[in-house]
């Protein structure tokens, strides 16, 4: 029956998954293992049942408390934004959500950090890594303006909910030569930027305008 469930059947089927990933490609993705990760992770799993069926077309879903997963295309974009100058240790992402887009990252990254500040988001994400059996993400109930110094530095940071300004205790926390990937603005439309540390700056590139859910202060 769980299998079942993971595996998925008709609109939430492997064949369903792949039209999705072939879309994709289409639309310019252009790294095979994204594409392939993309592929294994049933997102249909990070949904609310009811919007099982809408989970593999190329569309932001709501997961409750007025958030909402990207579309698959950002997910990957960014994704693939992250990874493009080789592959990377330690990724830290702001804003668990439903989990999706750390489990897209666990198949790529041998080490995920992921900080949400909804706890019953944080503890659905968890119970979700359970069940299809990820083990290399670690989660906190947090705000993830702080980041997570602990755990610091990172190799990569991809911020999915946008802050007017990027957190200094971000930039803070990437290795030399680290990267994070973030959208900046207000409400409804904002850049996403990719910044990486040099020994003596941080280098801005501006990727695309995105639109993300805001980034907000405190937990709850
Ligand atoms: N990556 C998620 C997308 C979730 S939407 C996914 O794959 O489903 C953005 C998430 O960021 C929301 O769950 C929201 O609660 C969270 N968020 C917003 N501000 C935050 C903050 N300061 N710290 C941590 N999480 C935050």
């Amino acid at each position: 029956m769980m299998k079942a469930r993971l595996k998925g059947i008709g609109m939430t089927s492997q064949r369903t998954r792949n039209r999705l990933v072939q879309r994709l490609a289409g639309e310019g993705i252009r790294n095979q293992a994204v594409l392939d990760a993309m592929r294994e992770i049933p997102r249909h799993i990070f949904v609310d049942e009811a919007l099982a069926s809408r989970a593999y077309e190329d569309t932001a879903l709501p997961i409750g408390f007025g958030q909402t997963l990207s579309q698959p295309y950002i997910v990957a974009r960014m994704t693939e934004a992250l990874l493009r100058d080789g592959p990377l240790r330690r990724v830290l992402e702001i804003g668990t959500g439903s989990g999706y887009q750390a489990a897209i990252l666990a198949c790529l990254v041998p080490e995920v950090y992921t900080v949400e500040r909804i706890g019953s988001l944080s503890r659905r994400a968890r119970r979700r890594f359970r069940e299809l059996g990820i083990g290399n993400v670690r989660l906190r109930h947090c705000d993830g303006k702080m980041g997570w110094p602990e755990q610091a530095p990172f190799d990569g940071i991809i911020a999915t909910a946008a802050p007017h300004q990027i957190p200094q205790s971000l930039l803070e926390q990437l290795a030399l030569d680290g990267r994070l990937i973030i959208p900046v603005g207000g409400e409804g439309l904002q850049k996403l930027l990719l910044i990486t540390r040099t020994h003596e700056a941080y280098e801005q590139e501006i990727l695309e305008p995105v639109s993300f859910v805001p980034m907000l202060a405190g937990d709850s």
